[in-house]
């Protein structure tokens, strides 16, 4: 190995959040390093480049919110930006703050062990590389390592396997008979963009997904200008809100309209793209008579586009509306109505064998020259458990997290001081508008670095039972609402195959002043040192 490099601070990832930390970083005079195992800035916008995929948040609020300066210069082209549109935008972000020279590209963290006697993170690359660190922050995305289906035999494969998040572009499907396993969010854009140019598709469902039309279209002239004019009130209103979103839920109980002013009210929010169905009333998510209404309205949208009575049988999802992510499409069931495009629903015809060429199940047998995989991502903990993470006294986050993860605010974990993960399971991340929790996130560590810096002290790390707390709390509010009523991938499995709810359904508002009060409360439920000493000799700041 080499020798380390010392440095105040490590970003591991090169995402929206992994740019803005150091970003803050630098302007807050601490030396800091970027390593990111692509070989380009954008994280989630850089992997996947699949057909279609496009974010389903208005690019005007999905976008970041510090620079007053980026906001006026940037122009978005449409109403929901496509995956090329928002990778150019980072790198005009990474250009305008000069960040690649302090990134390694090509460069995977693949361990980190804490240093009792130093206070410190000696970290490792597959590089080669190290870094010894004061802090160690995790910008590693929630959704970043994806989740490899269980296709037995997929390596008998002879043609291409492409899999969405981490998408070969330079792979010409056009005219290829496609077999195509999965169908969230990613599924869902990719199934409608290759069904234009497949010669034939089958598309092999497990899960039915609810999803809503995105409405998309070029932003019209004078809409962006508007939306410039008062950028700040607009992020303003976002960041106090549930979700991120500068229109927060419409007041009012679903159940209590009566059923034409509600499915007036259902109307208007489908027509409005998808972040709107669930904004439509204020107690979806939370009322399962209400959600039930609002799920009838999109089930009966489901049945009035796609032609074939079977098939509208295999895509009705019977969980709650939102429960699972609601996904945003763009011609995904007026695909299904196309002639090259069959459904497969893999819960009654079971995928027995992939060989050379073919898909089979146990009933038919289905040609392919490429195979194509959306099946999602090990969320919200994947990709720091991929890191052999060792904190204090050998704790090895692999193991501490097999009964799901804990984390205090989401932020920090007991045992393993002045580390932080972005968007980390416990906070809103993955159940908002991500940019503007990556935001607050960043600014509050950066925050926490100076005070430290002021103070004098050289190491935090949460507090056992104030971790404890929050899981129980982030527990607690997930069960007040009807997110726990569906199989999706917000839960984590325990070791006895229990389910974890793993991001706070508290609100992105709530959330903010809740670290807000930690902070001013002097670093509430973190433990602080003025120096590398043994966790028995800290003193608990509570
Ligand atoms: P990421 O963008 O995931 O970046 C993390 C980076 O860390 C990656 O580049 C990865 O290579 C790197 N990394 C991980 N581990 C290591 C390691 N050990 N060593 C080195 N590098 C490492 N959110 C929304 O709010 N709205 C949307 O519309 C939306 N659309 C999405 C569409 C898709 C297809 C996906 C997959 C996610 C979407 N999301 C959306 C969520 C999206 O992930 C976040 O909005 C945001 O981009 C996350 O940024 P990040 O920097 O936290 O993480
Ligand atoms: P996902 O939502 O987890 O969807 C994966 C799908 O694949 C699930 O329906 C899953 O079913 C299915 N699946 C798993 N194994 C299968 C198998 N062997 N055969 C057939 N189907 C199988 O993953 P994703 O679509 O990549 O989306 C992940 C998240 O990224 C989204 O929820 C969203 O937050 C974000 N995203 C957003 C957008 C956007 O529009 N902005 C686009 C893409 C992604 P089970 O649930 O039964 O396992």
């Amino acid at each position: 190995m080499a020798e380390a490099r010392t440095l105040d601070a490590l970003v591991v990832g090169a995402g929206f959040a992994g740019l803005y930390m150091l970003i803050k970083l630098r302007e807050d005079g601490f030396s800091a390093q970027g390593v990111e195992a692509g070989s380009g800035v954008g994280g989630t916008w850089f992997w996947n480049r699949y057909p279609g995929a496009r974010c389903d948040i208005p690019s005007l609020e999905y976008s970041y919110s510090f620079d007053p300066e980026l906001e006026q210069e940037w122009d978005w082209t449409e109403r929901y930006a496509a995956q090329g549109e928002i990778l150019s935008y980072i790198e005009h972000v990474a250009a305008k703050y000069d960040l690649k020279r302090s990134i390694d590209f090509e460069t995977r963290v693949t361990s980190a062990v804490w240093n009792e006697e130093t206070g410190r993170w000696l970290v490792e690359t597959d590089r080669g590389k190290a870094f010894d660190v004061q802090f160690l922050i995790l910008a590693t995305g929630a959704l970043s390592e994806p989740k490899l289906p269980d296709l037995p035999n997929l390596d008998a494969f002879k043609g291409p396997v492409l899999f969405t998040a981490k998408w070969d572009d330079s792979v010409d499907l056009k005219g290829k008979n496609i077999c195509h396993f999965g169908t969230g969010s990613s599924g869902i854009q990719a199934v409608a963009a290759m069904s234009d140019y497949a010669s034939h598709l089958t598309v092999f469902q497990r899960t039915p997904s609810y999803a809503v039309p995105a409405n998309n279209r070029p932003l019209e002239a004078g809409e962006q200008e508007a939306a410039k004019a008062h950028y700040q009130e607009m992020r303003k209103v976002a960041r106090h809100s549930p979700l991120g979103f500068a229109s927060p839920p419409r007041p009012g109980k679903a159940k209590e309209f009566a059923p034409k002013d509600r499915e007036q009210r259902l109307e208007e929010a489908w027509n409005a793209g998808t972040t709107g169905l669930l904004n439509a009333f204020e107690d979806l998510l939370f009322d399962a008579e209400s959600n039930e209404q609002a799920a009838v309205f999109a089930r009966r949208k489901i049945a009035e586009t796609v032609d074939d009575p079977e098939m509208v049988r295999k895509l009705t999802p019977v969980y709650p509306l939102g429960s699972r992510r609601l996904c945003s499409e763009i011609g995904f069931y007026e695909a299904l109505n196309k002639p090259n495009v069959e459904l497969v629903d893999v819960r009654e015809e079971k995928v027995v064998e992939i060989t050379a060429n073919e898909v089979v199940t146990d009933q038919d047998r289905y040609p392919a020259d490429a195979i194509t995989i959306a099946t999602g991502f090990d969320a919200c903990t994947g990709a720091i458990k991929a890191i052999e993470l060792v904190g204090r006294d050998g704790q090895r986050i692999a193991e501490e997290w097999a009964d799901g993860p804990r984390a205090y605010l989401g932020l920090a974990i007991s045992g393993f001081p002045n580390l932080f993960a972005i968007t980390g399971p416990g906070s809103p991340s993955v159940l908002s508008n991500v940019i503007i929790s990556i935001e607050q996130h960043v600014e509050w560590v950066a925050r926490c670095l100076t005070d430290m810096r002021e103070s004098g002290d050289t190491v935090i790390e949460a507090d056992a039972q104030a971790e404890q707390d929050w899981m129980h709390h982030v527990d607690e509010v997930a069960h007040m609402t009807l997110f726990p009523a569906a199989d999706s991938w917000y839960m984590g499995k325990t070791r006895d195959g229990k389910q974890v709810f793993m991001p706070y359904v508290g609100g992105v508002g709530a959330y903010r002043e809740k670290c807000d009060q930690v902070r001013e409360a002097g670093y509430e439920g973190f433990v602080l040192s003025h120096a590398p000493v043994g966790a028995e000799e800290l003193t608990p700041h509570t």
